[in-house]
């Protein structure tokens, strides 16, 4: 087939590269000068910033990042993290994320004994749904034949445990809040739950999921890497493996319309010309899908206002630290406000990694939530959006430093992004990154949006994040391609010999 990808995100290249492999002619459209999205590095005065997305998770044996490998034929230089992050409530000692053995000591330090029949359930209930999104049964189902794969999937992953109260459970889960799994009167743990799903689900223990809450708290264990050249340098590998496989990508290159004629999306436009293609995957958010369809969107891709609310304020700054690599990502819960939230997300530079930053100094990524709205309304009153933007950039600098004494210093020199920056640099709409708040199991849309059309991205399950997007535009390509062989009257027998089905089933438990 040729294929046509709106977008070089993680979703748009995991899905590209996947199908290049495939033997499909892909051309991916970039309108940036730089692959990766909202997961990408940036070169400014010698440093090498990541941009948004610091943190990459999901290289275990059979998780996301591991099979995107095996689906792709992409070699990412990773060195595995010994700390996944610490995380910083205020007025006690750090939380250690670790991802191996040492986290089951360190949270009994920190939360109790009284935490830990949450913790089990946490983790056996993220290993099940790992193991199943890690499958390829699309999500939600759209037709008959993606409900039999699902449920014949699902009795697997099931029968597996042999247990009848588990599905019971699970099925009450599925309609829960994760904060009715929670120990009441264990304040240190509400806090510390509520903020790292702020930054994995877009919500608190109050409204998200219980059971993506579960798999969202499991990242770390999910085995955390640093990317040598940032994290930005995923989507390159990505880009080059394409490139290999005879596919290519598009720089500089911004789709304004999709075409669709008798209800099929038939070819792009861009300024250059018209790209046609049997199938074309658009990585991008809902509605700035409709507006590249026009009339022709259908209603689904219209998000409510109030569920766009968020995005992100960063700081980019060239730091002296004296900090070691053990631990390069910490979360800070402050006891007062910072914009509208309370927490900041700090992710330093390796030492080891000299491409990132000239000889004594880091590059430093600072991120915090902020409402889109003021943001862009300030917009068009240049020096009250200037002196906005200082002032925050400064709180969030200042803040940082009192919390990681030592691992920041001195500052060289910084820079702030603001939902606008998001806005134009990655053309998301009104600049809200992170998608829809994870509150339920079907807040991901379906990825076939119509005939001939597919969207990948952080709005498609398993939702946000560089793994899960990767997955999700993993199991895009594996539909897509499974939809064609099926038309070629090939068997699913065939199917499943493919590289990526073998990797999960050595996963599956
Ligand atoms: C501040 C911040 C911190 C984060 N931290 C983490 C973290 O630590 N770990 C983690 O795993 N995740 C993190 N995330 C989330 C993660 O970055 C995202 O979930 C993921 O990168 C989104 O990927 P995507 O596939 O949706 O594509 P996007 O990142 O949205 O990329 C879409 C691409 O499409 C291009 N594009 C858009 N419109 C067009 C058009 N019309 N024509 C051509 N090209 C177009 C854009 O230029 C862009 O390159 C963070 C996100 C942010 C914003």
């Amino acid at each position: 087939m040729r294929i046509a990808v709106i977008g070089a995100g993680m979703g748009g290249l995991s899905a590209a590269a996947a199908l290049a492999k495939l033997g499909h002619e892909v051309t991916v459209l970039e309108a940036h000068n730089l692959p990766g999205g909202c997961a990408q590095t940036f070169l400014q005065r010698g440093c090498r910033f990541d941009a948004g997305a610091t943190l990459a998770g999901g290289f275990n044996r059979g998780g996301p990042m591991a099979l995107l490998e095996e689906a792709t034929g992409a070699r990412f230089n990773t060195r595995q993290a010994d700390i996944a992050m610490a995380v910083h409530l205020p007025g006690e000692a750090p939380v250690l994320r670790y991802g191996d053995g040492r986290w089951a000591q360190e949270r009994l330090r920190a939360f109790g004994p009284q935490a830990e029949r949450f913790w089990h359930w946490q983790e056996s209930r993220a290993d099940l749904l790992w193991a199943f999104a890690t499958h390829l049964a699309p999500w939600p189902p759209q037709r008959p034949s993606d409900l039999l794969m699902l449920l014949a999937d699902a009795a697997r992953l099931l029968a597996a445990r042999s247990h009848v109260g588990l599905s019971l459970s699970l099925a009450r889960e599925a309609v829960s809040a994760l904060g009715r799994y929670l120990p009441q009167g264990n304040e240190s743990l509400r806090m510390f739950i509520d903020a790292q799903l702020l930054i994995s689900a877009q919500c608190q223990s109050d409204r998200a999921n219980a059971l993506y809450g579960a798999c969202a708290l499991d990242l770390p264990r999910r085995e955390v890497r640093h990317v040598a050249g940032g994290i930005g340098a995923l989507a390159f590998e990505l880009s080059r493996t394409l490139t290999a496989h005879g596919g290519r990508v598009i720089f500089r290159s911004r789709a304004h319309r999709i075409v669709v004629e008798r209800g099929r999306a038939m070819a792009v436009e861009t300024a250059m010309g018209r790209l046609e293609a049997d199938a074309i995957i658009a990585n991008l958010t809902p509605p700035s899908l409709a507006r590249l369809l026009g009339e022709h969107a259908p209603k689904e891709l219209a998000v409510p206002p109030s569920e766009m609310e968020f995005g992100a304020f960063t700081v980019y700054a060239a730091v002296e630290s004296a900090c070691d690599d053990r631990c390069l990502h910490h979360q800070i819960v402050l006891r007062r406000p910072l914009s509208e939230g309370n927490s900041l997300f700090a992710s330093l530079s390796p030492s080891w990694d000299e491409s990132r930053a000239p000889r004594g100094l880091r590059a430093l990524t600072l991120s915090t939530h902020t409402r889109l709205e003021p943001w862009l309304k300030l917009r068009d009153h240049e020096p009250v959006y200037e002196e906005r933007k200082a002032s925050l950039a400064a709180q969030l600098l200042e803040s940082a430093k009192a919390a990681l004494p030592g691992v920041i210093r001195d500052v060289a020199f910084s820079l702030a992004g603001t939902p606008s920056t998001f806005r134009d640099f990655t053309l998301r709409a009104g600049g809200w990154v992170g998608g829809r708040a994870q509150t339920s199991l079907r807040v991901g849309m379906a990825p076939r949006v119509m005939p001939g059309l597919w969207l990948v991205g952080d709005s498609i399950f398993p939702g946000q994040s560089v793994a899960a997007t990767a997955l999700g535009g993993m199991r895009v390509a594996r539909q897509l391609h499974g939809d064609y062989s099926s038309s070629l009257s090939v068997s699913r027998s065939n199917w499943s010999m493919s590289p990526i089905s073998s990797s999960i089933s050595r996963s599956m438990p």
